[in-house]
């Protein structure tokens, strides 16, 4: 089976009905659409009462804009000092080697950025101008390869990128955010583990999982082969309404995530991106759901709840320390500066 791509693709496997094809096909005009055969191997029930074909499968509910989302949610462009690069955090840069990913998540906070019709790699003078900013700035030691893809540009390209990054002198850790072992694990095999370790740094990997029903055979195949190559692994789940917004669910998620020597590191709150509202919930629900799951795990399995504060303020974790709700009924946020940021209640 083939990565599934388009309209015709999309009904012939009956992921769609003839009498949506217009409002899918604007959709797809907005969003790139790619389904890999993994995720269609993991899809239960053909419907959005699916964790994971809610994930993948387009729905009209993506044409649907508030005044409460944005284009580049956590302000991405604004710390980009060259193409492919973002300078957020002091002591961190993450580099986004390619816009394109194998399959297109239909929450996702860059989805006005990743996409196949005009997925590139980054050049090779591109990548020169990054490592020669990595090393004059000296106060980065960590580097983060995040999404699109990166596990997912070709070996050969990888094991290049890495070395070069492993020879700057302030970089220590190389850690990467990839939903490849989940939607492709049939590439994660020794070739690709060896192209990173030509980094010859530590090697984190943060897994984006956001249901247990995504652990198929071939998934744990391939996280087998990256533990068994000591990268450590740690995971990150986005908090979706109609896919784990419920306790149970989380607390199965991630004791599969430890059964499977997987740390949960973070749950997200859903950033407000365009199109994406009937994935939303408000904090004051998702801090609800996340008191309800302390009582069902271990702290071990407990991972960070953290909101990312619209405009590029950064990470917070979302508790009753750092959220406050107004007069009105929206919320402001306090970043790790003690600066409060205004937050909308969608429920308005
Ligand atoms: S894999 Fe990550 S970057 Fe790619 S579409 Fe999904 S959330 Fe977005």
């Amino acid at each position: 089976m083939k990565i599934i791509k388009n309209i015709p693709e999309l009904l012939a496997h009956n992921l769609i009905e003839a009498s949506e094809i217009a409002q899918i096909e604007a959709v797809a005009h907005e969003h790139s659409i790619a389904i890999t055969p993994e995720i269609m191997n993991s899809i239960k029930v053909f419907d959005n009462s699916d964790p994971i074909f809610a994930q993948y499968v387009p729905q009209k509910e993506e044409l649907e804009t508030s005044q409460y989302e944005f284009f580049d949610p956590i302000a991405d462009v604004a710390h980009s000092p060259l193409n492919g690069l973002v300078h957020r955090y002091k002591s961190r840069a993450l580099l986004k080697l390619t816009n394109a990913c194998p399959a297109y998540c239909r929450f996702c906070f860059r989805r006005e950025m990743v996409g196949r019709e005009n997925a590139k790699i980054l050049s090779d003078l591109e990548i020169d101008a990054i490592i020669q900013y990595l090393k004059e700035h000296k106060e980065i030691n960590e580097v983060i390869f995040s999404g699109g893809d990166s596990l997912a540009i070709g070996h050969l390209r990888l094991g290049k990128i890495a070395k070069a990054i492993g020879q700057i002198a302030n970089v220590k850790i190389l850690r990467i955010h990839s939903r490849v072992p989940i939607i492709m694990p049939q590439i994660i095999d020794n070739e690709l583990v060896s192209a990173l370790k030509e980094a010859n740094l530590p090697i984190f990997m943060v897994l984006h999982i956001n249901h247990y029903n995504e652990f198929t055979q071939n998934v744990k195949n391939a996280i087998n082969i990256l533990k068994q190559n000591g990268i450590t692994l740690l995971s990150q789940s986005v908090l979706l309404r109609g896919v784990n917004d419920d306790a149970q669910i989380l607390a199965d998620t991630f004791n599969a995530l430890l059964e499977n020597g997987i740390k949960p590191y973070y749950l997200h709150h859903p950033d407000l991106a365009r199109g994406t509202g009937h994935f939303q919930l408000n904090p004051i629900e998702g801090m609800e759901i996340f008191s309800q799951l302390r009582t069902l795990i271990s702290g071990l399995g407990l991972p960070k709840y953290v909101l990312d504060i619209p405009g590029g303020f950064g990470k917070v974790e979302l508790n009753n320390e750092n959220l406050r709700q107004k007069p009105d009924g929206h919320f402001e946020i306090k970043d790790v500066n003690f600066n409060w940021h205004q937050y909308p209640n969608i429920r308005l």
